[in-house]
C-alpha cells in the first residue's frame, strides 16, 4: 500500500474521532480546526461534541494487512484532526446523532487492540499537546511497560512550552518523539537530548494564510544538536512555500526495532 498521509514524516494518518479544543499558542491557526469549519462541522471547543470516525478500523486493518505483506513497520500518526489524550469528550455520529459511548470509550477499545498485539506491523505515533494526560489514560500496564509499537510525542514551539510540556513527557515510559510544529522561537533540547529523553525529533515552520515567522537558524540549531547528540532529526518544512536550503535537507526516522520478523 502506497503512503497515503501527505504528512512527511509518517506514512499513514489515522483519526478515531475529528474535533479537538486549542490549547497553547501552536495551536492558533490549527489547520484541522480550519478545516472541520470548512466541512460544516461544529467541533472544535470544550462545548462541543467530537465527530466519530467509523472507517478508524478498516483503515487500521487495511494498513497492518498492507505492512505485513511488505514485512515492514509502518508508522501512523494517531491523529491529524483530534488530540488522542484530550479528556473524554461526547461524541456524535455522522449524521449529527448523539452516541451513547465517548471518545474515551473509543480510545480504550484502540488501546485494547494495540495490547493484544493486532497491529504488530504498525508504529502508532501518539501525538498530543496535553502530555499530562498520557498516563491518566494509557492502560495500566503501559505505565510499566508499553508497546514496542507506540512512540509518545508531544508539540512544543517555543522554550517555555518545551519545558512545561517535556516535563510532563518525561513521566510516561517508553519511546518519546517531539514534533517541534509550528516553532515560533528559538528552542535548544540540549538537556532532554544529552540524557537520551527524546528518541526522535521533527521540526518545521508554519504554513498557511496566517503563518508566523520562522528562523532557519534555529533549524539549524535544532539539528546540530540532535547530531551531536546521535538523536534521529526530521525537518519538514519552512513553511510549505520556500525551498528547504539543502543543508536543511535532512529527513532521518526513528528506527523501528523488529517486531515479528518484520522491520
Ligand atoms: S491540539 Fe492539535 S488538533 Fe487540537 S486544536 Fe491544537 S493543533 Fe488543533
Amino acid at each position: 500500500m502506497a503512503k497515503n498521509s501527505s504528512i512527511e514524516w509518517t506514512i499513514h494518518t489515522a483519526n478515531l474521532w475529528h474535533g479537538c479544543t486549542k490549547v497553547h499558542e501552536g495551536c492558533d491557526n490549527c489547520y484541522a480546526a480550519a478545516l472541520s469549519k470548512r466541512w460544516g462541522n461544529d467541533i472544535w471547543g470544550n462545548d462541543k461534541p467530537r465527530k466519530q470516525i467509523v472507517s478508524f478500523w478498516d483503515d487500521l486493518f487495511k494498513y497492518q494487512k498492507a505492512a505485513n505483506a511488505a514485512c515492514e513497520m509502518h508508522q501512523v500518526f494517531v491523529g491529524s484532526m483530534m488530540d488522542i489524550f484530550e479528556k473524554p469528550m461526547p461524541l456524535i455520529d455522522h449524521k449529527g446523532n448523539t452516541l451513547k459511548f465517548t471518545t474515551g470509550d473509543l480510545r480504550q477499545m484502540f488501546f485494547n487492540n494495540i495490547s493484544k498485539g493486532i497491529y504488530p506491523n504498525l508504529m502508532f505515533l501518539l501525538l498530543t499537546k496535553r502530555p499530562s494526560n498520557i498516563n491518566k489514560y494509557i492502560p495500566d500496564e503501559w505505565k510499566k511497560c508499553p508497546p514496542e509499537n507506540v512512540m509518545f510525542g508531544t508539540s512544543p514551539v517555543n522554550q517555555a512550552t518545551a519545558n512545561n510540556l517535556l516535563g510532563h513527557l518525561l513521566e510516561v515510559k517508553g519511546k518519546r518523539f517531539l514534533s517541534v510544529e509550528p516553532q515560533l522561537d528559538e528552542i535548544t533540547l540540549i538537556p532532554w537530548l544529552q540524557n537520551k529523553s527524546i528518541h526522535w525529533v521533527i521540526q518545521g515552520g508554519e504554513s498557511g494564510h496566517h503563518k508566523r515567522k520562522f528562523d532557519t537558524d534555529w533549524a539549524r540549531k535544532l539539528m546540530a544538536e540532535c547530531h551531536a547528540t546521535d538523536t534521529p532529526y526530521f525537518f519538514k518544512q519552512i513553511d510549505k512555500v520556500q525551498p528547504i536550503p539543502t543543508d536543511l535537507m535532512v529527513r532521518e526516522f526513528y528506527k523501528s526495532p523488529m517486531i515479528n520478523g518484520s522491520k
